[in-house]
């Protein structure tokens, strides 16, 4: 199976330095440190474009407070490091541009992308927690960066993880795709949707089913899963099948879905090509590789 984008493991996360804080401004002040940005949610690239990691004497003006250590790539520490909002980007006297990551991770090397993802996750659930959710107080960032301390209440909260759900269903020889009114015209994919609490996993597949599409689905088949840090989600990919076919869209999620054939489906652009016919998800989405994976068999 293709390995899927923002899925390779390249860091040794080294979770028992995370508390030792001496060890850990040891790694950061060793001159191998590597520190990835992220400015209002984008990440800096050069013209290539690739991702361009700003090194540590560069981070000193800004408050290593905020860091995360990310972990180890052989012995190169990683770390991480929200920039402050500002309307433009703050000069870090390295060029680049600031991109989002989905706009560029089909140029990036997979290792990077990998990097950049866990980043991004880490750093958007930080600027989320700057609060107490029990009291409302400022929270302070702990076990460099891998949780937040409530100032006040002492409560601590941890980096989360929303699963979703995305489902091929299948049916003889057609596969179920939907799409929802804000995709680019004409294209389609999986069927998804968060797991809600008290769930079991695959109660989850088969109630989106229902909601979305109205079909009633029977065997359910892990396949893989994904990091998706837009903002906080791990795409769980699984196979169905279906128990009906007639179609309804329940919930109004989805503007439309249909049953294809594999040969209906061999017809289909790419997402962002122009023009009016049916369209793939794109190439690095969890979405793309359970439709092939489907269309190959
Ligand atoms: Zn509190």
């Amino acid at each position: 199976m293709t390995t899927l984008t923002y899925t390779l493991d390249v860091l040794d996360r080294a979770p028992a330095l995370r508390g030792d804080a001496e060890a850990v401004r040891a790694l950061l002040t060793s001159g191998s440190a590597r520190i990835v940005p992220l400015w209002n949610e984008r990440h800096l690239v050069d013209g290539t474009p690739r991702a361009q990691i700003l090194s540590f004497p560069a981070a000193q003006q800004f408050d290593l407070t905020a860091l995360v250590f990310l972990g180890l790539a052989s012995d190169v520490p990683w770390f991480a490091l929200r920039l402050p909002g500002s309307e433009t980007p703050p000069d870090l006297g390295v060029p680049g541009e600031f991109k989002v990551l989905n706009d560029v991770v089909a140029l990036l090397p997979g290792d990077e992308a990998a990097i950049l993802a866990y980043a991004r996750a880490m750093l958007l659930w930080q600027r989320n927690h700057l609060h107490c959710g029990r009291c409302g107080a400022p929270n302070a960032l702990t076990e460099a960066g891998h949780s937040t301390t409530c100032t006040v209440c002492g409560h601590r909260t941890f980096p989360r993880t929303d699963p979703v759900v995305i489902t091929l269903i299948t049916h003889e020889d057609k596969c179920l795709l939907g799409r929802q009114a804000i995709w680019p015209p004409g294209m389609y994919s999986c069927i998804a949707g968060f797991v809600e609490p008290g769930e079991a996993i695959e109660t989850a597949v088969r109630r989106e089913a229902q909601e979305e599409t109205g079909i009633d689905v029977g065997e359910v088949r892990y396949m893989a899963s994904q990091p998706w840090p837009f903002p906080a989600s791990i795409m769980l990919g699984f196979r169905a099948a279906a128990l009906t076919t007639a179609i309804s869209c329940n919930d109004q999620e989805l503007e439309d879905c249909r049953w294809f054939t594999k040969s209906e489906i061999r017809t289909f652009g790419e997402r962002n090509d122009p023009g009016t016919g049916f369209k793939l998800p794109n190439r690095y989405a969890i979405a793309r590789l359970l439709i092939e994976g489907w269309l190959a068999e």
